[in-house]
């Protein structure tokens, strides 16, 4: 709150410490000018009335020691508040030697001019309101010494008298006249300094217009940026708290923004930020309010909600912004985004909270699909934060070693031997026992540490195959896992080949499995990397297959040792109902036209294999071999299968 000054309506207003000097020097020359008209004063009240009239000396003396007392508190207090104060108590004191010098009307005369004069000059109320006291003390008291025909010492008191003689109108001609010289020089200086002063002013408020804009507005879109956002929030729920309204708080994230940003430049991507905010702007009605809070994230308030269905309205309408394309520097980009939703006041009073829940929001629809969007609710909240602690904990857990790579046997179809594995990893969690990669996968896919847990199984895998070859089963093949992230980046082609020199094994005896979506989202950059890594000796197996995209063109485009199918699809083998198996069958149709491999995952049946054997599968994984079984298990099922033979 602000505090109310009693003095503020009498002194200028604050102005900002980079524009005092310029306001003191106004007043300086002002003070100059005062004083000036105090030596006139002087002059005319004193030395020429005295001669003229012959009255008494000591008007001329205390003429003189007001003057005198201007001047030396000048070289003190020029400039300062003092000293427009005492500008004017010495100003009205010059009025008592009027009276002493029967030059009554004068005064009164010089009473009006001088509090014009201080007003005009000084555009300064407190030497006035000074004045006018001084000038109310002094009649008060000379009204009284009147009166009581006081004197002090021993003067002779003066009664009022109207009349007055030709001398006086003279002088008071050459008052009036001295007055109009005065006044013009002072309207002259008020002219340039007010001039001056208006540039200031006016500089002043331009500057602070700027400042204020550029504290308030993102620079590049123009959009309000966080601070303002905060401060328009707070009026914005102190409002709906008022009349009892709704508003959504919508957090706004570009998908694959730093995408656009590394491969096609900042210039490209500021201008893709531009046109989002206008269209933005343009599609959201007035009262609703875009922010800009971070490189590209928006918020956006959608005030006085009815219901679910005006926010669905709103966000729908944001989403088609996205779906017509943006022609920046004649390239068109196709931008998407991710939107989560919190509801004021149900989820949260609380405009931080508000906010975060938003963001979990936003996060958690960004998970699923593109252009998607998630409301906020409690459950999630419990998920993020379990999530996080869970992230947090995957960091630990790899430096502890937590983390183990177990094997499910790759077993061949027609007959039955294991001839590899794949390595599957888990999670040894000291307190919470096995955890299954499905629980911390996907999440560590959402951050860079998928990365960290991809390097950790190459190495060990490789380790494996290693220790495989010395135990003399040199012809098993273990594969990994690589997620897409992992297969975004050339140095993954160099990972695979430390790992093969480091551990100086045997290339056919490593393969990875990648899944159609690193084929799909930088199609040319996987063919090449794919293509590099084949060139090591190391074969490429199609993961999941038939779940995805499952187009035709990747499997000829890229270099596929052999595709893994679904276990969905071998689920649909039922006992004794061998219809419905259109899609098994193309999948491993193609695969022989192709001159694919076929493995089969999730077997758990005799009878599933029975089928796949029929139908010329090649390899398959399940349980009904082996579940992923530690490196230690994995061994002993080896040396049982070679003692059989
Ligand atoms: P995936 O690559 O499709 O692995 C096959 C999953 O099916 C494994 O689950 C395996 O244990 C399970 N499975 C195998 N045979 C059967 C069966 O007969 N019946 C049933 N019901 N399930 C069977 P897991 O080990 O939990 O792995 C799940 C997913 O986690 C994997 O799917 C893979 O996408 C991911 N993953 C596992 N290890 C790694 C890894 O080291 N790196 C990366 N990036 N992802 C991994
Ligand atoms: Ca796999
Ligand atoms: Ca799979």
């Amino acid at each position: 709150m602000k505090t109310f000054n009693f003095l503020e309506p009498f002194s200028y207003k604050q102005v900002p410490e980079f524009t005092r000097d310029n306001f003191r020097h106004y007043f300086e020359n002002s003070d100059k000018v005062m004083i000036m008209l105090a030596m006139i004063q002087w002059f005319i009240a004193t030395f020429v009335t005295s001669m003229m009239y012959n009255t008494y000396i000591y008007g001329f003396v205390s003429g003189g020691v007001l003057t005198l007392s201007l001047l030396i508190a000048y070289k003190y207090l020029a400039g300062t508040p003092s000293m427009r104060a005492l500008v004017a108590i010495v100003m009205m004191l010059f009025s008592l030697i009027y009276i002493q010098q029967h030059l009554g009307r004068i005064e009164m005369h010089f009473h009006i001019f001088i509090a014009m004069a201080i007003l005009s000059l000084y555009k300064d109320t407190l030497p006035i309101i000074v004045a006018a006291m001084t000038t109310i003390a002094h009649h008060l008291i000379f009204n009284y010494l009147q009166y009581y025909e006081v004197s002090l010492f021993d003067m002779p008191v003066m009664i009022f008298n109207y009349g007055c003689g030709l001398d006086i109108v003279i002088l008071h001609a050459i008052f009036v006249i001295a007055e109009m010289f005065v006044l013009a020089y002072m309207v002259q200086l008020q002219v340039e300094h007010s001039i001056e002063l208006h540039k200031t002013e006016r500089e002043v408020v331009g500057l602070n217009e700027k400042l204020l804009y550029s504290s308030m507005y993102d620079s590049l879109t123009g959009l309000a940026n966080r601070q303002n956002l905060y401060d328009k929030l707070q009026y914005i729920t102190a409002n709906s708290k008022r009349h009892k309204n709704k508003f959504a708080l919508l957090f706004l994230d570009l998908n694959n923004f730093k995408n656009i940003n590394d491969t096609l430049g900042h210039d490209i991507g500021d201008a893709l930020l531009k046109v989002i905010a206008n269209r933005l702007k343009s599609t959201l009605r007035e009262n609703d309010l875009v922010a800009r809070i971070g490189g590209d994230e928006f918020i956006i308030i959608l005030s006085d909600i009815q219901n679910e269905q005006s926010i669905l309205e709103g966000i729908e309408k944001i989403l088609d912004i996205f779906k017509k394309e943006i022609i920046v520097k004649s390239k068109i980009l196709k931008s998407s985004t991710s939107i989560g939703c919190a509801l004021y006041p149900d989820d949260s009073k609380d405009i931080h909270e508000l906010m975060k829940y938003a963001d979990m929001a936003m996060y958690s629809a960004k998970a699923h699909e593109t252009n998607n969007f998630k409301f906020f609710t409690k459950s999630l909240d419990d998920a993020l934060h379990n999530e996080v602690n869970l992230l947090e904990d995957m960091h630990r857990a790899l430096d502890e070693g937590e983390f183990k790579l177990y094997y499910q046997a790759k077993v061949d179809v027609s007959t039955q031997k294991i001839v590899g594995a794949e390595a599957l990893i888990r999670w040894e969690h000291k307190i919470k026992g096995l955890i299954f990669p499905n629980t911390f996968i996907p999440l560590a896919e959402r951050s860079t540490f998928i990365l960290n847990i991809g390097k950790f199984v190459l190495c060990e895998g490789a380790r494996f195959i290693k220790k495989l070859e010395l135990l003399g089963f040199d012809a098993i093949n273990i594969s990994v896992n690589i997620s897409t992230l992992q297969a975004k980046d050339t140095e993954l082609y160099y990972h695979l080949k430390h790992a093969l020199q480091i551990n100086d094994i045997q290339a056919k005896n490593l393969s990875i499995e990648v899944t159609e979506s690193v084929m799909v989202e930088n199609s040319l950059f996987a063919s090449d990397l794919l293509h590099k890594v084949r060139e090591l000796g190391i074969s490429i197996y199609l993961d999941d297959f038939g779940t995805g995209y499952s187009s035709l063109q990747y499997l000829q485009k890229f270099p596929i040792d052999a595709i893994k199918i679904d276990k969905s699809f071998v689920d649909e083998i039922i006992k004794g109902n061998e219809k419905n198996l259109i899609l098994l069958n193309t999948i491993l149709l193609m695969g022989e036209s192709l001159g694919l491999k076929t493995i089969a995952e999730g077997v758990e049946e005799e009878y599933q294999l029975e089928y796949l054997q029929k139908k010329k599968c090649d390899f398959y994984q399940g349980y009904l071999k082996s579940k992923a079984i530690p490196e230690a298990a994995f061994i002993e099922l080896l040396k049982q299968q070679a003692e059989e033979v």
